[in-house]
């Protein structure tokens, strides 16, 4: 099974799918030809190109999968946990006991694309009040009200105080909607004061350790409800042993990124690794599986980087991107543009950063929470990406807007700022990507390669 990496259309995996089985291809319990969630709705697919690995099949299913996995839990006895606006600490706390299960609801940011529009879940979330100007995490609302995505949560938990605007409005009216939530709150990231201790934190950026005592209380505050919804004590040592787990996740993605983004061959399309890099926030409902699904990838990518065999001329432009992207069309225009993207901040930093294991497990919970980008200054997330851009060598940025998102109307110019002082030779674009960015295809391919072209031009005239 060891072809030479490709990106292939539905059709051509199918093909490749039926010829895997033939050869005996073992697969998940979830597996099966990727073009079946098409029927379930999923229309997008049909405009994507996949990594034509086993491994990227079973990445591709565990993510396609999610909501059928979340309702056969729910069957089977389970408790859900929704945990909105948090990126990967109140996962690890659920995933402490077996009867809970943790997702992200805010998941649903991606299924406008992926339905392309099909789904109605923007305009549902319109005519609940929540229209256009806020961001397409508004779909979150739509899934709420019909109820035809995932099952409603148990327990939903949201955080609050240092994070975005959009998410805050969006989650009150969720709660006026007849959907109560646990509230908890992370205070903005800030250093300490002249007398106060300060600690490092896993991403590299400072707090004043009051904070961390701050938040370690809020998080025994969530841990004793989820005892109560779990109907069993959830010990330190329980949580101990979840940041050991999800520690493993964690180291495996960070593997993986230095092997793809750090090898001149492209090992693995930027699709698939947008993919992976979601995966440590939340497991995709199944810590298990994401363990599995990403040691096959690290071992394909590992093979494919000691076989110098790329998807893509070594001679691509190395771009570092900020922010996700919400149509998951982009990262394949960049790669037909002659780019591929060699690291990235989809804002999920913190859920990839090793969790202290040497503190007292509510604190390193903490020490995470407080790590994430959005509870920070946007200063400091363009230090992050200065340092992550520098590592991998990349040779443009590309800042790409999410729509009607507040913290957007001034971050990127900020990150850009602070790259352009850094990195002053690195050219920066900026522009917005929808969730379904067909009209605006021509235009980003226009600006995306002018930025290609201004490097290469750099190249033969230094
Ligand atoms: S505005 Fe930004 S931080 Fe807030 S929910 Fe949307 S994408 Fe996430």
């Amino acid at each position: 099974m060891n072809e030479a990496p490709a990106r292939l259309s539905l059709a051509e995996w199918d093909v490749r799918y039926d010829t895997l089985r033939q050869r005996g291809l073992r697969e998940a319990w979830y597996g099966g030809s990727l073009s079946r969630h098409v029927e379930h709705g999923d229309r997008r697919l049909l405009s994507l190109r996949f990594d034509n690995s086993p491994a990227a099949l079973r990445l591709w299913n565990l993510l396609l999968t999610e909501e059928e996995r979340l309702h056969a839990a729910r069957a089977g006895g389970k408790k859900i946990v929704g945990a909105m606006k948090d990126l990967g600490t109140v996962p690890i706390l659920a995933y402490a006991v077996p009867g809970l299960v943790a997702f992200y609801p805010d998941g649903a940011w991606w299924i406008p694309c992926l339905m392309e529009g099909s789904a109605g879940l923007l305009a549902k979330a319109g005519a609940l009040g929540i229209d256009d100007t806020f961001c397409p995490v508004r779909a979150m609302l739509g899934a709420f009200e019909t109820q035809r995505h995932f099952p409603i949560p148990d327990l939903l938990t949201c955080s609050v105080g240092a994070t975005c605007d959009d998410f805050s409005a969006i989650a009150q009216r969720l709660e006026h909607m007849g959907h109560p939530i646990h509230w908890w709150e992370i205070p903005h990231r800030r250093p300490a004061e002249p007398g106060e201790e300060q600690t490092l934190l896993p991403t590299g950026a400072t707090v004043a350790q009051s904070e961390i005592a701050f938040v370690a209380r809020e998080l025994e505050r969530l841990r004793r409800v989820l005892q109560d919804l779990a109907g069993r004590s959830i010990s330190l040592d329980d949580v101990s042993a979840s940041i050991r787990a999800a520690n493993v996740v964690r180291r495996l993605l960070c593997a993986l990124r230095d092997a793809v983004y750090g090898s001149p061959c492209c090992p693995l399309p930027a699709l698939e690794m947008l993919i992976a890099e979601v995966l440590p926030v939340h497991f995709c409902s199944d810590r298990s599986e994401t363990e599995a699904v990403l040691r096959e990838l690290l071992a394909e990518v590992v093979r494919r980087v000691h076989c110098g065999s790329g998807i893509l001329p070594q001679s691509a432009v190395r771009l570092f991107w900020v922010n996700p992207v919400a149509d998951l069309r982009i990262p394949r225009l960049v790669e037909d543009c002659g780019g591929r993207i060699c690291g990235a901040d989809y804002m999920f930093c913190h859920a990839q950063a090793t969790i202290p294991e040497n503190v007292p497990p509510l604190e390193a919970l903490a020490m995470a929470a407080l790590s994430d980008p959005m509870a920070g200054t946007a200063v400091d997330r363009g230090r992050w990406i200065c340092r992550e851009a520098r590592r991998f060598g990349a040779e443009a940025m590309v800042i790409s807007r999410i729509p009607g998102a507040s913290h957007c109307a001034t971050e990127g110019e900020i990150i850009r700022r602070v790259v352009t002082r850094e990195l002053p030779h690195l050219p920066v674009i900026e522009f917005e990507v929808p969730s379904v960015a067909d009209a605006l295809l021509p235009t980003l391919q226009t600006r995306v390669e002018a930025l290609i072209e201004t490097v290469r031009l750099r190249k033969v005239k230094p």
